[in-house]
């Protein structure tokens, strides 16, 4: 309700109030007519008294309101950044860890670890912020190439862990794979003016009843299997 409408429905109210006290108590056997004058002071007083306090309550419980709906819009702004990785957008790993928890209960699934092949090589030649840059489109690929139920977060410096809520291994090495060439079609320009090579290794592990703890450790250490076997790869857990 409108802040000028509670001020009125309050004075209204005060004023129909004495009104009615005021006919009531004049009806009373035994007691004199009330006089005009007096009907006059029955319908100013209580417009006088309540107006001002009215409209003290009004404007605190408008204040209040607006407050509230600061802190509530802050809170979730808070969240927002508490879960999500600053550089690249996508969420972090207690969000993930978090995330993939409640959704497992209800859809179990495979987990993929994602880590760009000789990273430092990219950084060292290029600089941090062609490094980030490179970052930041990974992660892009990543996300155009998931669906909208899966979740994906950066874990590390230049890891990625992601969520599918698949039913087989044979459709998280699809997705896998195509990860995997989406970021190898990736344009990033380097220092000299060519475009960086970038590759990721990527381990995929999943099953019934694996807990995400275990999920992303099985599907690190496959990880760690494609980097040993020559990177650029995707290794489904042994
Ligand atoms: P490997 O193929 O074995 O994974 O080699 P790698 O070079 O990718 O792995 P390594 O762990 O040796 O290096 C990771 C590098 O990632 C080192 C660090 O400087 C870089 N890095 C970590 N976080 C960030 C970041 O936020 N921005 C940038 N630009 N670089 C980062
Ligand atoms: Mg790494
Ligand atoms: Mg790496």
């Amino acid at each position: 309700m409108a802040p000028g409408w509670k001020i009125l429905l309050s004075v209204g109210f005060s004023l129909v109030a004495t009104l009615l006290t005021m006919l009531v108590v004049a009806s009373l056997p035994g007691t004199d007519p009330v006089a005009t004058e007096w009907w006059l002071v029955g319908m100013i007083l209580p417009v006088l008294v309540s107006t001002p306090i009215t409209v003290i309550l009004v404007r605190q419980s408008e204040s209040i309101r607006r407050l509230n709906a600061e802190l509530t819009e802050a809170y979730s702004s808070l969240q927002r950044t508490a879960e999500t990785d600053h550089l690249t957008g996508v969420a972090n790993r207690a969000a993930f860890e978090a995330r993939v928890t409640r959704l497992q209960a209800r859809r179990p699934g495979w987990f993929l670890i994602v880590d760009i092949d000789h990273f430092k090589i990219i950084n060292d030649s290029n600089g941090h912020a062609i490094g980030d840059a490179a970052l930041v489109a990974v992660a892009r690929a990543i996300i155009d190439t998931v669906g909208p139920d899966d979740i994906v977060a950066r874990i590390g410096g230049e890891e990625f862990a992601i969520y599918l809520p698949v039913g087989s291994s044979a459709a998280a090495l699809w997705l896998a794979e195509q990860i995997r060439h989406a970021v190898g079609a990736l344009r990033i320009i380097g220092e000299d003016g060519d475009a960086i090579p970038l590759a990721v290794s990527i381990g995929v592990a999943g099953g019934p009843g694996l807990t995400v703890a275990a999920g992303m450790q099985a599907a690190d250490r496959a990880m760690y299997h494609a980097k040993q076997n020559g990177r650029d790869r995707v290794q489904l857990a042994g």
